[in-house]
């Protein structure tokens, strides 16, 4: 054992009893201490990087024998400097833990026990599996709007997962479910944060946190709303603590008062799913006032366009919408255009049709007192935390999912990008938006395209609107189509030349009016449509809302193939307690996923970093790298093929798979990287792409992490010139190293930094370049600030510029073809205020309209009830703990965590409890329209009853980690949670629904 409990109780500064972990981080000076006792001497040493929340914080461990004898945290990180969390330094438990599967299982149907079986057994009867799936149930041609379509796909086959995983098995997974010819493929993102690529997409024209964790340090004020990073995110508490010793505020705005609220100066309460009001008031306060910054406002943005004189807003809903569809036709959210399809400006902004005066008239009835009436947060409050906004630069703003796991998701998230637009906080340091992720490798699942609606790279997903590769660039820009390209071009090689389209016609093709995401899958397995799913490092049964339809989908199935450290709930719902195993045919496979310590790889963190992880002790019993198992599974379904004929199975056979045992992660990040096919040499950057077949790159925002032959994740440089917070030798940031997004647009039209003090990148007139502590974000350096290339702060977007007004856009080339389409959202151009789909009172600004008007929810009405106020009067807010990590599958499974949180409770205010008469320890039923569950309740003073349109209003939250299996059991929350879904995303709402508690 690398450390003992007493050890790790001490290193943690904990007693051994409590509810949750106040620690921040651990003293590194206590760790080394309890280090010394160890005989390190001789011990081969390696280095990795946390499992658990994508702060993507660095560890060393030590091996002797082939087992983990230590594990800490890296001292030379700029992100954890020596520290680790509650979970990281608990992780360490994992190699040596006994609960761990040796070999692959098998479970026959209707059978209650698992059986040991071989590999060659475990891939061989999973590649028949899904062979069978998709063979029985593939469909060549569909017709679609009146057209018959070659769409080559199969809707009975699933995949999921990607989270948990390194970059090259997400890129060979995703690789292997296009080939195979797979459209319902979703990864934990979908849960988590699938709300924020559109939201900061629309608005910047890349959907990824802007900022890095070490430049939280040269913020002034700390906006953090809708997460509680002090246990979600333990070590993005480093640059906050380091900007608060530098005199920096915090604000700190959410459901309740939490550890993070803790530390902060100022904490603000809103009523669940009310950030839309509580942030359109701050807008309409800016506007009202004038309080933005002009200057970089004319430059930077949008305000000056001028938007169509066909867009309206009435009655709670946009122009163009189609109550039948509950959906919109965006071409009235378009801007007024020049003879060369430009936007129109005005010379004046206060001119009626710029995007400033349709903002401006569009929160005008966002009053202080309106955001009061319907947050619950006195209005006194609101107003001071406006002034402290406007009056404190620069600003971060931080959230996690607090703000997008709601049916107005992607729009909360759009609220902090007109704010911080408007304040001139986006691309300069101490600024920002930082989405923080929750699973260590979401932001690698999401970049290489593991969502239904993606290829790798953010590029939209083919469907029959975009039935060849000309239409796909047409409607998606030239721009794009050459990323496109080369993931084809790296996919099928020689197979992929101009007259073929580059082997377009391989893609499986969806169909746009169907809807493919995690969600709608599982509903998919329960009307029998979905036949085999392949779930890699994910736990459905316990991380989706509404888990009694989960079950239902998995007992619907014919195989359940499930890719893992344990044996997790998902792998074992025919165990799940009250169930008839017998009664259930689903045969599931089981295959033994080595944990992270033990293999190789790159895992990118919330902040775009991509790092190297060695591989430690040996693999626990015959478990296997995730790696290892799908080139294997993959091997094998094209062996089964390997003596077809028919067309629809080209696209297994003519796939580019020939990766090598020895060294086999680097030879995909290679492939990911990509090459110039003429020279044979890596691509050195984005700029290197071409169009024209001569190059490939399986995704092309990572092109330059193998520049010049090196594998730039594996450094560990400690230079900051100018003592920013950058590090641009410690690994490697996409794009093109890149750390502060939109820094262009910390410098005026001359490149000359708008703030001389706090400077990143600058224009060099002596050498007629770019330059900066940062890499600036310019397409060609040369490009000098009077130059059209040197004046796009905001490149990614159609216009060049940042957008306030998601206005519908497609830039042209000079052929008049389309060279790029800025991301729009599907719910409107600008946020609006809506009442979550369950709740305790009326929306109080309109009438007509209650929930956001996009949402279609009951899908199926028997197992997707809405409940009322009247049966369900309280609002149930759910969110994780320092201790535990999402389903628990992993933190479940580690003695000391267990030991400090050890089960599921529900958190109720002191005047709740005196009200239904429940003591702290009692146990109460906490009932949904969904399900039930029975927990001790804790009774705090962290979320008062609010005052809402004149009614009191309480909130129970509750955690959501526990389950069925692991050491440590309990019930699940989500049994309750709603599974109404944003409609940009199809992520649900977790953050709001309503339930009723009763003493038991
Ligand atoms: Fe760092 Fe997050 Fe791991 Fe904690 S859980 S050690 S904060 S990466």
């Amino acid at each position: 054992m690398y450390m003992n409990r007493r050890s790790f109780i001490k290193a943690a500064g904990l007693s051994s009893i409590g509810l949750a972990l106040a620690d921040f981080g651990f003293d590194l000076s206590k760790v080394k201490a309890a280090a010394k006792e160890f005989k390190l001497k001789g011990a081969k040493e390696f280095t990795s990087i946390c499992h658990f929340c994508a702060c993507g914080c660095s560890v060393i461990g030590h091996v002797r024998d082939g087992k983990l004898i230590n594990l800490e945290g890296a001292t030379d990180s700029p992100i954890n400097r020596g520290s680790l969390c509650s979970k990281g330094l608990g992780y360490g438990h994992i190699p040596n833990s006994d609960q761990r599967p040796k070999t692959p299982l098998y479970r026959a149907p209707g059978s209650d026990k698992w059986e040991e079986i071989s590999w060659d057994e475990a891939i061989e009867r999973s590649a028949k599996a899904m062979k069978k799936a998709r063979d029985e149930h593939w469909i060549e041609k569909e017709t679609i709007d009146g057209k018959e379509y070659e769409v080559n796909r199969t809707d009975a086959l699933s995949f999921i997962g990607g989270s948990q995983i390194n970059n090259e098995e997400c890129y060979t997974l995703i690789k292997m479910t296009r080939a195979m010819g797979v459209v319902f493929t979703d990864n934990q993102t979908r849960v988590c944060h699938a709300t924020t690529p559109p939201a900061l997409n629309a608005a910047f024209g890349r959907g990824a946190m802007t900022n890095p964790w070490a430049d939280m340090q040269n913020a002034k004020l700390i906006w953090i709303e809708g997460s509680n990073i002090a246990e979600c995110h333990p070590m993005g508490m480093k640059g906050i603590m380091r900007a608060k010793e530098r005199g920096a505020k915090i604000i700190h705005i959410d459901t309740r008062f939490t550890r993070t609220s803790k530390i902060a100066d100022h904490h603000i309460q809103l009523r669940p799913g009310t950030d839309i009001a509580f942030l359109g008031s701050i807008i309409n306060y800016v506007l009202e006032n004038k309080r933005h910054d002009e200057e970089y406002v004319k430059l930077n943005t949008n305000a000056y366009c001028l938007v169509s004189k066909d867009f309206s807003f009435e009655e709670g809903v946009f122009s163009g919408y189609n109550e039948k569809e509950r959906s919109y036709e965006p071409h009235s959210w378009s801007y007024q255009l020049d003879a060369a399809g430009k936007p129109l400006k005005a010379a004046d902004i206060n001119h009626p049709d710029t995007v400033y005066s349709k903002l401006k008239e569009h929160y005008k009835r966002y009053t202080f007192e309106m955001a009061s009436s319907i947050t619950g947060t006195p209005a006194d409050q609101i107003e001071a935390a406006a002034e402290l906004l406007v009056t404190t630069k620069p600003c971060v703003m931080l959230y996690a999912l607090g703000m997008t796991q709601h049916t107005v998701g992607v729009q909360n998230i759009r609220c902090f990008t007109i704010l911080q637009l408007l304040l001139g906080n986006i691309g300069k340091p101490g600024t920002g938006i930082d989405a923080m992720r929750g699973q260590p490798n979401v932001q690698g699942s999401t970049d290489f395209g593991i969502m239904f609606q993606y290829m790798p790279g953010y590029l939209s997903y083919p469907t029959q609107q975009t039935y060849t590769l000309p239409q796909w660039s047409d409607t998606y820009g030239s721009f794009r189509a050459k990323f496109l390209i080369n993931t084809l071009k790296a996919w099928y090689g020689d197979k992929a030349t101009k007259e073929n389209s580059y082997g377009y016609s391989y893609l499986p093709i969806r169909n746009s009016h169907h809807n493919d995401s995690l969600y709608i899958s599982f509903e998919k397995m329960l009307a029998g449509q979905i036949k085999c799913t392949y779930i890699d490092g994910q736990n459905p049964m316990m991380s989706q809302a509404n888990l009694n339809l989960t079950h239902k989908g998995l007992s619907n199935l014919d195989t359940l193939i499930v890719q893992d450290v344990f044996v997790n709930e998902t792998a074992a719902f025919w165990e799940r307690p009250g169930c008839d195993a017998s009664k259930i045919n689903t045969e599931v496979i089981f295959m033994p996923a080595c944990s992270y310590l033990e293999r190789e790889g790159t895992m990118i963190n919330s902040m775009r970093l991509i790092q190297w992880r060695m591989a430690g002790p040996d693999k626990v019993g015959d478990s296997k790298a995730d790696l290892w198992i799908i080139d294997r599974l993959f091997k094998k379904v094209r062996e089964l093929y390997k003596d077809s004929t028919a067309k629809k199975d080209r696209s297994i056979l003519d796939l580019v798979w020939n990766y090598p045992d020895e060294d086999m992660a680097e030879a995909v990040l290679r492939e990911i990287n990509g090459y110039n096919l003429t020279t044979g040499k890596l691509l050195n950057g984005i700029a290197e792409i071409k169009d024209d077949g001569t190059t490939s790159s399986g995704l092309w925002i990572y092109a330059g992490v193998f520049a010049g032959d090196k594998n730039q994740a594996k450094r560990r440089g400690q230079a900051d010139r100018g003592n920013m917070g950058i590090f641009p030798e410690y690994a490697w940031c996409w794009p093109d190293n890149i750390h502060i997004l939109y820094n262009r647009a910390s410098c005026d039209a001359n490149g000359k930094p708008f703030d001389e003090k706090n400077k990143i990148v600058w224009w060099d007139e002596a050498k007629g370049q770019w330059d900066g502590y940062d890499r600036p974000d310019v397409t060609n350096l040369k490009d000098g600030p009077n130059t059209p290339g040197g004046q796009k702060p905001f490149r990614m977007t159609g216009e060049g510029f940042s957008r306030l007004f998601a206005a519908d856009y497609k830039d042209l080339n000079e052929d008049k073809t389309a060279r790029d389409h800025s991301y729009i959202a599907v719910d409107g151009p600008m946020p609006e205020f809506y009442e979550p789909v369950e709740s305790p009172t009326k929306n109080s600004l309109h009438n007509q309209t209650q929930f956001n008007p996009c949402v279609v929810y009951p899908r199926l009405p028997d197992i997707q009830r809405i409940g009322t106020k009247d049966e369900f009067p309280y609002v149930l807010c759910t969110s994780g703990l320092a201790e535990h990590w999402c389903s628990g599958a992993i933190t479940r499974n580690i003695p000391w965590l267990n030991e400090l949180t050890k089960e599921p409770f529900a958190e109720i205010s002191v005047e709740l409890s005196n009200k239904l008469g429940i003591k702290q320890g009692d146990y109460v039923n906490v009932t949904s329209a969904r399900g039930e569950v029975k927990v001790k309740a804790m009774v705090t003073n962290r979320a008062k009853p609010l005052k809402v349109n004149g009614e009191e209003t309480h909130m129970v939250w509750m955690p959501y980690s526990w389950g069925f299996k692991g050491l440590a059991k309990g019930p699940s929350t989500n049994v309750l949670t709603i599974d109404a879904l944003d409609p940009n995303v199809q992520e649900q709402e977790f953050k709001a629904c309503l339930i009723n508690i009763k003493k038991a």
